[in-house]
């Protein structure tokens, strides 16, 4: 008898995983997951979301394959929209790989020197931040909805780095991934309320005033904090693939209703003397 998955079959290696073009000759292992018909939930990756544990389990396996990580080795913080970032190392293997309660509570960013540990963010809309340090063989990985951007998570994300492994911040490569754009973010007053009076307004101009409202680029006042502390303009890649333009090949929270599923960016070192391919 024939599972009702198999209808889903499709090889890891098929997957249509986002990656950035910067990391082509960087030595880490990195991808971004997607929504597609080939896999169930469309490939969602949360468990908080409310759809089916085991099928999420699937994907978590599924993706993992088309990145190149040991799902069980997945390391994923329990989001809260907040500054902090923390280092994990190989006592956190796992940690968050397979249910919610195992992930590492109130932390919307993960920095790691450990080989061969992924650690990864979930968005559908705000901006995931994957960072680099190629002299100090670290790596980041950030999430960054408009309460962390007002708050300044990204600004937090290199100074932990600078703090944990002694990283310049000119000699990082930093990616910000598929998020939503300018002209599909509409926000209230509170939003603009928020960056105009915080620490952060100097370093970018992310609001739009018009006649049917205001919009606020997420990724542009990322961008002006991560040149604020020292990361070159020329090694910051902005993904352009907009989650709500993208037509339902990118989770949105905005496009497609506050209950759908969560894509993941990962990023891992390889193991020592290995080069990821
Ligand atoms: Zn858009």
């Amino acid at each position: 008898m024939q599972q009702a998955t198999d209808t889903k079959a499709t090889s890891p290696a098929d997957l249509p995983v986002y990656r950035f073009r910067s990391l082509a000759g960087a030595n880490v292992v990195h991808g971004v997951t997607t929504r597609t018909e080939s896999l169930p939930l469309h490939g969602n990756m949360s468990y908080m979301v409310g759809e089916a544990p085991d099928l999420v389990a699937q994907n978590r396996q599924a993706w993992a394959g088309a990145i190149g990580y040991e799902a069980d080795r997945l390391v994923l913080g329990r989001q809260v929209h907040e500054t902090s970032v923390v280092v994990v190392d190989e006592s956190n293997a796992g940690n968050g790989a397979d249910s919610v309660e195992s992930s590492i509570r109130r932390v919307d960013g993960l920095i790691t020197s450990t080989p061969d540990l992924p650690i990864g963010v979930m968005a559908a809309d705000c901006v995931p931040i994957l960072i680099v340090d190629p002299e100090r063989s670290a790596v980041g990985a950030i999430h960054a909805g408009w309460r962390g951007t007002v708050d300044g998570i990204a600004t937090a994300a290199v100074q932990a780095m600078q703090n944990a492994f002694g990283s310049d911040p000119a000699d990082l490569q930093v990616c910000l991934g598929p998020s939503i754009c300018r002209s599909c973010y509409q926000v209230g007053d509170e939003v603009v309320d928020r960056w105009e009076s915080g620490r952060f307004a100097r370093v970018a101009s992310p609001v739009d005033v018009t006649s049917s409202g205001y919009y606020f680029d997420l990724r542009a006042a990322n961008l002006g904090q991560l040149r604020e502390v020292g990361v070159r303009n020329s090694s910051i890649e902005v993904s352009d693939l907009c989650t709500k333009c993208a037509n339902g090949s990118m989770f949105s929270r905005r496009g497609l209703g506050p209950k759908t599923g969560l894509f993941t960016s990962v990023i891992m070192l390889p193991e020592p003397g290995l080069r990821s391919t």
